[in-house]
């Protein structure tokens, strides 16, 4: 919940922490094959709920690259949606930018001189706990952490860090996995990151860099076959209609809204609602988003406002998370409900 006003605002920058620890790339352990968790591969069976919903689709050739910043934001941003895909038969597959090493420990509980110790270590643990809960693959990029600057003025960024990479270079490894993994969809954080911080800025134009490039022969001509994907989207969930919503609805029984503060300072400038093309139904995986935010155990504080609203209210007040279509190389109308509309049939043929 990285948007405007939310918390928690992970991966603060902590004086004096170097970004020592290099992020290994990682892959699922002891997971099964996601067409594994439905039936056996290949096994046709009907699209989900959309436009080319009465189509014969193969769920497990559908594929999903969701390109993040650090550990955690994964599971802040689209983890339902993910997790609902996943439960389809489809693969989703999670590319973390950076290892989240200038993060902070923003749960009160884990804020521990061991804890601080081998942070950038147990993010990755932390990553491949949430991964495990989520049921998709992952992939660290390799990148540094940059750190969020605060100050006024703002302080240099650090040498070596993921802002500071040339773009050309900042994006290879993401189009080398776009070129292996094959995704149809890929989503990313809107041209201001979402949020203010330089990684999901960089996230943001690596994303579209390697959107466009990934299916040109002529671009990174040694990172693999080209592969185009059809569709680009960007998270727009953070929106005030939806915090409104919940606020209104929280009110309504009689409880006390986490969201009045928020709601009072929000820039109406920088809301994002006008902006969502695609709502995705993906209520029932809530409480998974849920318990892979809890895996990030020194990010997220189960105490914290990140979960002060009750599930019941979430799920009957606003079931979706929404999305902005950036990009598409397929005949789809709007509103959609589903990332993959368009792209079904593609696959049904194939
Ligand atoms: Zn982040």
């Amino acid at each position: 919940m990285h948007g405007a006003g939310d918390a928690p605002r992970g991966n603060r920058n902590r004086t004096g922490q170097g970004g020592s620890g290099q992020p290994c790339s990682t892959r699922p352990e002891g997971l099964l094959a996601p067409s594994q968790h439905t039936g056996p591969t290949g096994v046709a069976r009907s699209g989900a709920d959309s436009g080319d919903n009465a189509l014969v689709t193969y769920p497990d050739q559908l594929r999903l690259l969701a390109v993040h910043a650090h550990p955690d934001d994964e599971s802040s941003k689209g983890a339902a949606t993910m997790a609902r895909y996943v439960a389809e038969g489809a693969r989703v597959m999670v590319a973390t930018c950076t290892g989240g090493e200038r993060g902070s420990v923003l749960n009160p509980a884990m804020d521990r001189p061991e804890v601080w110790e081998r942070l950038p270590q147990i993010r990755v643990e932390e990553m491949a706990e949430a991964r495990r809960i989520l049921g998709i693959e992952q992939e660290f990029l390799g990148f540094v952490d940059s750190g969020l600057p605060e100050g006024d003025p703002l302080p240099p960024l650090p040498e070596g860090c993921f802002a500071l990479v040339p773009l050309e270079d900042a994006a290879a490894p993401l189009v080398e996995l776009i070129r292996r993994f094959r995704p149809q969809v890929v989503t990313t954080y809107d041209e201001r990151g979402g949020y203010p911080h330089p990684d999901h800025i960089r996230t943001h134009e690596i994303s579209v860099h390697a959107f466009e490039a990934a299916g040109d022969p002529e671009r990174y001509p040694d990172l693999g076959e080209p592969w185009q994907p059809s569709k680009l989207y960007y998270h727009m969930s953070f929106s005030i209609d939806r915090t409104r919503a919940l606020h209104e609805a929280i009110v309504a029984t009689g409880a006390e809204s986490p969201y009045a503060e928020w709601l009072a300072n929000w820039d109406p400038a920088r809301d994002v609602s006008h902006r969502v093309t695609t709502r995705v139904d993906c209520a029932e995986w809530f409480p998974v988003r849920d318990a892979a935010l809890v895996a990030h155990a020194t990010q997220i504080d189960p105490l914290g406002r990140w979960f002060a609203c009750p599930m019941d209210v979430q799920q009957r007040v606003w079931p979706t998370e929404d999305y902005e279509l950036a990009r598409s190389l397929v005949d789809t109308g709007k509103p959609e409900d589903d990332l993959f509309a368009g792209v079904r049939s593609e696959v049904a043929v194939r």
